[in-house]
């Protein structure tokens, strides 16, 4: 059976609104005519659609949540692995600068004692 427009009279077209409910649409106006019950199972779909839209919205925000949760971690346990790299590294700085402060030292002693045996050598064949 063909319903017509009650606006223009058209005849209406069905079509399926949201997978499961069948609805009049009028080609000429673009008017959306609905049986009884129609509205109510629209509510009840776009109610249902709503639940599943909420249920995975919990869901996503949930999974998020998690993988921030994660990567602070994650973070937080590479920077505590930087800063115990740079301690080390400092670490290693300082003993090499002690070394290298000796190592100089131990030169400066050596080349005293070679210039104080030249001038006793100097001396001795002068004399
Ligand atoms: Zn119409």
């Amino acid at each position: 059976m063909s319903l017509s427009c009650p606006r223009d009279r058209s005849a209406l077209e069905p079509q399926t609104y949201e997978a499961k409910i069948e609805i009049d649409a009028c080609p000429t106006c673009r008017g959306v005519w609905l049986d009884q019950g129609e509205l109510e199972a629209i509510g009840a779909r776009t109610i249902e659609e709503q639940k599943k839209l909420d249920a995975y919205l919990t869901q996503a925000t949930e999974t998020i949540r998690t993988k921030i949760l994660e990567l602070e971690q994650k973070l937080q346990s590479e920077t505590a692995d930087v800063t115990a790299h740079k301690a080390r590294l400092a670490a290693q700085v300082e003993a090499a600068s002690a070394s290298c402060a000796r190592e100089v030292a131990r030169l400066q002693i050596e080349r005293d004692r070679l210039q104080e045996i030249c001038s006793t050598f100097i001396v001795e064949r002068r004399g």
